[in-house]
């Protein structure tokens, strides 16, 4: 199993050094789980290069003003740090023997994904992953932000599915990146159309043609949508598809790290997936699902989940999430 997507910082904090023992408190919360491979995926708005090179991009979206002076706050309070000081870490991880790869997560920034791979191919990542975390100004999987949060309801379901499916086709025929993550974060706040099935199509077949990988996600668990990423529909269109998968929690702290790995376990059997895709250097190899751990006398048990079945949800639909990193994806 792996887990190809982890953050070092919770979203409540501005600036927190890294350290090698943070890392290694991940891998070992990991191996206790089955979980043998970790990528280090933080945030590319994290980084001031990132800033320099992208900052502004919310005035492309003139709709809404508000949306954008809060996006400004947003980007002003997260790139903070440096991205050669987090590149090195993890490289030392690596040198340290640690199970890491270097990993960003990088973020959808409409008409200038050749500027982002400009920046990013002077680093040694092993893999970069593709989100939509936002549309236009909008951040529509921010739960604590009630100006986010409230555009809601001021627009139509079916249209924001629509924009999230062309802003993530847009990403994966831009080549920038190896694998879509939480490829159905547009339900993150729990709102759905009547029918998913069109969005469906277009995500599979826009991740089959750009020769990308896709993330299933522990994380939607801990959210409204109250289903791991992608829902199974989703995820039985990539198999069939060719489309390969990673295995992934999406943390921002140690607790969260290989989060529900034994669900993950059931969702892959229950669409028929029996192999994962790792990387190293960006070029892919095949990963072993593997086997659960033998849980020992004394030790808590995983939470787990029937085949095809959601955990219960944590919280709904409309009500926010406790003021913690799990806000935001
Ligand atoms: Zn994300
Ligand atoms: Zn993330």
């Amino acid at each position: 199993m792996l887990d190809y997507h982890l953050h070092l910082w919770p979203h409540s904090e501005r600036e927190t050094p890294h350290s090698l023992e943070q890392i290694a408190a991940y891998c070992e919360k990991a191996q206790a789980a089955g979980v043998e491979e970790l990528a280090l995926t933080e945030h590319l708005f994290r980084f001031r290069q990132a800033d320099a090179l992208l900052g502004g991009f919310w005035n492309d979206d003139s709709v809404s003003p508000g949306l954008a002076r809060s996006m400004e706050d947003y980007w002003d309070f997260h790139a903070t740090t440096d991205l050669d000081t987090y590149v090195t870490l993890a490289a030392e991880a690596q040198a340290a023997g640690l199970p890491v790869v270097i990993g960003l997560e990088v973020d959808f920034y409409q008409g200038r994904m050749d500027d982002v791979a400009a920046l990013l191919s002077g680093y040694p990542f092993d893999v970069l992953l593709g989100s939509v975390h936002w549309l236009g100004a909008w951040r529509f999987d921010d739960l604590d932000d009630p100006v986010s949060m409230g555009e809601w309801s001021a627009r139509e379901v079916d249209a924001c599915w629509e924009t999230y499916t062309a802003a993530l086709e847009e990403l994966a025929a831009s080549g920038t990146c190896d694998v879509l993550a939480h490829p159905d974060l547009i339900k993150v706040a729990g709102y759905r159309p009547d029918s998913t099935v069109e969005w469906w199509d277009r995500m599979a077949e826009a991740a089959a043609k750009a020769g990308m990988a896709a993330e299933v996600s522990s994380a939607g668990w801990r959210k409204p949508a109250a289903e791991q990423y992608p829902a199974l529909g989703l995820l039985s269109r990539f198999a069939a598809a060719g489309v390969p998968v990673t295995t992934a929690s999406d943390a921002h702290r140690l607790e969260h790290v290989a989060d529900h790995a034994d669900g993950l376990r059931d969702v892959l059997a229950s669409a028929g997936v029996d192999a994962l895709q790792g990387y190293t250097a960006r070029v892919p190899r095949p990963v072993a699902i593997g086997v659960p751990p033998t849980v020992s006398p004394g030790r808590s048990v995983p939470p787990t989940v029937s085949p095809g079945r959601s955990v219960p949800p944590t919280v709904s639909p409309g009500r926010s999430v406790p003021p913690d990193e799990s806000s935001v994806a």
